[in-house]
């Protein structure tokens, strides 16, 4: 008798409505369909119509789910009631930090503005802490591109002729030897993670310097 195979649902559906977005969990820009049930955010997947990442999502993209569900996100301004680096921290309304800010900052802004330094991570609002900065009074702020992408975009251009893979990459078709700095080959970005396949396939040397503690 031959085996039945049971009638299973492999595949079944998660969401009741997908938009089709890019990842902003780093600077490739993958495309990524968002899966919403009941208009809550279920899964991430790579869009397989992306030029960029041809379906391909990396863990950092599928984590990017956390950015809104995580129990651990803020929902409301937190002020220190213990000392510095106890932990100990309180809810307010937006209000009373409103306040408390501007009674840090008027001041300053009256005596001096430019003594106000301040430096914000990579989200997506750096262009308007420049356009605050700007209006504060102060030419002193900095964000997270300055330490990284913007110095990898120098690089880029000094080396390949372009600032990012959208503008310039690695020549994928011709490359013989191809050197990688700072990152192991498998935790890339996509688009990279993609150009390498694409050299392997070709039989091309890989090299891999990674500052990995191994134990
Ligand atoms: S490489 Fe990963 S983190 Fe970066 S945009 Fe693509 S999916 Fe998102």
């Amino acid at each position: 008798m031959p085996h039945q195979q049971p009638n299973l649902d492999t595949s079944p559906p998660v969401s009741d409505e997908i938009r089709k977005t890019t990842c902003y969990m780093c600077a490739c820009r993958c495309g990524i369909n968002v899966h919403l049930k009941d208009g809550k955010v279920s899964y991430i997947e790579g869009n397989r119509d992306h030029p960029i990442n041809k379906g391909v999502l990396c863990a950092k993209g599928s984590a990017g789910i956390m950015q809104i569900n995580a129990p651990s996100r803020l929902r409301t301004p937190l002020k220190r009631t213990g000392p510095r680096g106890s932990g100990e921290f309180e809810e307010i309304s937006w209000d009373e930090a409103l306040e408390i800010a501007t009674g840090w900052l008027e001041p300053i802004r009256k005596e001096a503005p430019e003594k106000l330094a301040f430096f914000t991570g990579r989200d997506q609002s750096q262009s308007f802490t420049s356009y605050w900065a700007q209006a504060y009074g102060t030419p002193n702020y900095a964000a997270h591109g300055g330490f990284c992408s913007v110095n990898m975009a120098a690089a880029g251009i000094y080396t390949m002729g372009g600032a990012f893979w959208e503008f310039g990459q690695p020549d994928w078709d011709n490359t013989k030897l191809f050197m990688i700095f700072g990152v192991a080959e498998d935790h890339d970005s996509n688009p990279i993670k993609m150009g390498l396949g694409k050299l392997k396939e070709r039989g091309a040397k890989v090299i891999g310097v990674n500052p990995i503690h191994r134990l």
